[in-house]
């Protein structure tokens, strides 16, 4: 039998399989109770005051970045190396992506770049906290006070993390996540924005949905009342199925957690002498979430590497290619080879593993020992 092993498999159990089937048989299955009872537990999770339940962590970027004042023509500081939804939402406002480079060891935001990309468009920073360890928080939330904009944190790796005692959310304007099928917690689509920023939760709570005065919820838990629309708002509200899914993942989350931790610390053992790999550097005293397990490989072996592996029956993944490089940034802002080069080495070298609770020991020590053989250089 040939083997396989998922790239991902999610934790969804039978308490989850439980609440989705109750709400199932309730009468509201869109935005209601369980989504706000989801919305007060992320933020209690986080110690945010509020969260918006969203249809993905793309809407909570956009929506987020439109609900403190992006618009066209502005600018704003990003990573090029994470998905392209970080870029594209700055995009769906009109503004412009500004990119900076990256640090080696981590493969987050240079924080020393920052401020020479400052210019009188910037209006906000938009942050990435890569595979789940959280950026230098501290330093940008400092840079941004200092230069009067905005800060955005896309947490769609890392709802768990903490550094230097800073949680995701904690001194930015927002903290975006996202439950899409391969994130620490799923339900199949889904995000959140979490804030202490009233003014952004009350219009975020319109905006989800189309910028009515009233939402569904109120018209059918109360008596019916007319609705005014106050603005053109969207429609990315949160179900109460999602939320069904989401409650007790949340709950177990440090648990699930721990188990990546465990899977993380076999990785770490098992490909520790090989000197043809290297790893993202984990800052001590911080929480990493643990998102995504990467090794960075040689350029000129990685997609060598990619294919052996999946000839194997292992899944993998490229988390990422920088996203200046893609057509459609390259062709609008002019974006070339060598403009940041440190996201593009990584971009190069860089091969997801199988990282989820329900891997096996076994398949971890396969997984090391073909990742071994096929980076090993042949003689
Ligand atoms: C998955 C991901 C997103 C997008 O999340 P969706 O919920 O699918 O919109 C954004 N940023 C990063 C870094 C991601 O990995």
């Amino acid at each position: 039998m040939k083997r396989k092993i998922e790239f991902y498999k999610h934790n969804v159990n039978s308490t989850d399989k439980k609440e989705v089937l109750s709400v199932l048989s309730s009468t509201f299955l869109t935005t209601g109770e369980i989504v706000s009872k989801f919305e007060s537990d992320l933020s209690k999770y986080l110690g945010l005051a509020y969260s918006v339940g969203l249809t993905s962590c793309t809407e909570a970027l956009f929506l987020s970045l439109k609900g403190l004042g992006i618009s066209q023509n502005d600018e704003v500081i990003t990573t090029p190396l994470s998905f392209i939804a970080s870029a594209n939402s700055i995009e769906y406002c009109r503004a412009k992506p500004v990119f900076v480079d990256v640090e080696e060891e981590t493969g987050n935001i240079n924080a020393d770049l920052i401020e020479k990309a400052i210019t009188k468009k910037t209006k906000a920073i938009l942050v990435v906290h890569l595979y789940g360890q959280m950026c230098d928080m501290k330093r940008i939330s400092k840079i941004a006070k200092k230069n009067n904009l905005k800060l955005i944190e896309d947490c769609a790796h890392c709802i768990e993390g903490e550094r230097d005692k800073i949680r995701p959310g904690q001194v930015s304007d927002a903290a975006c996540f996202s439950f899409y099928a391969t994130k620490n917690i799923t339900s199949g689509e889904g995000g959140a924005v979490s804030t202490n920023n009233k003014k952004l939760h009350d219009w975020l709570m319109k905006a989800r949905q189309h910028g009515m005065s009233k939402n569904a919820i109120d018209r059918y838990s109360k008596r019916y009342e007319h609705y005014d629309m106050e603005f053109l708002g969207y429609k990315s509200n949160m179900t109460n199925i999602q939320a069904s899914m989401l409650l007790n993942q949340l709950n177990r989350i440090d648990n699930l957690l721990s188990k990546k931790e465990r899977i993380a610390r076999i990785y770490n053992n098992g490909l520790a002498e090989n000197k043809y790999i290297k790893s993202p550097q984990v800052l001590e005293e911080t929480k990493h979430a643990r998102h995504l397990y990467t090794i960075w490989v040689n350029p000129k072996i990685r997609d060598h590497v990619l294919q052996r592996l999946q000839n194997k029956g292992i899944g993998v993944a490229v988390n990422f290619r920088p996203i200046h490089l893609m057509k459609y940034y390259r062709n609008k802002y002019d974006y070339k080879k060598g403009d940041f080069p440190i996201a593009e080495i990584i971009g190069a070298s860089t091969i997801s593993l199988p990282f989820y609770p329900k891997l096996k020991k076994h398949e971890v020590d396969f997984i090391i020992k073909e990742v071994n053989l096929a980076t090993r250089p042949k003689v």
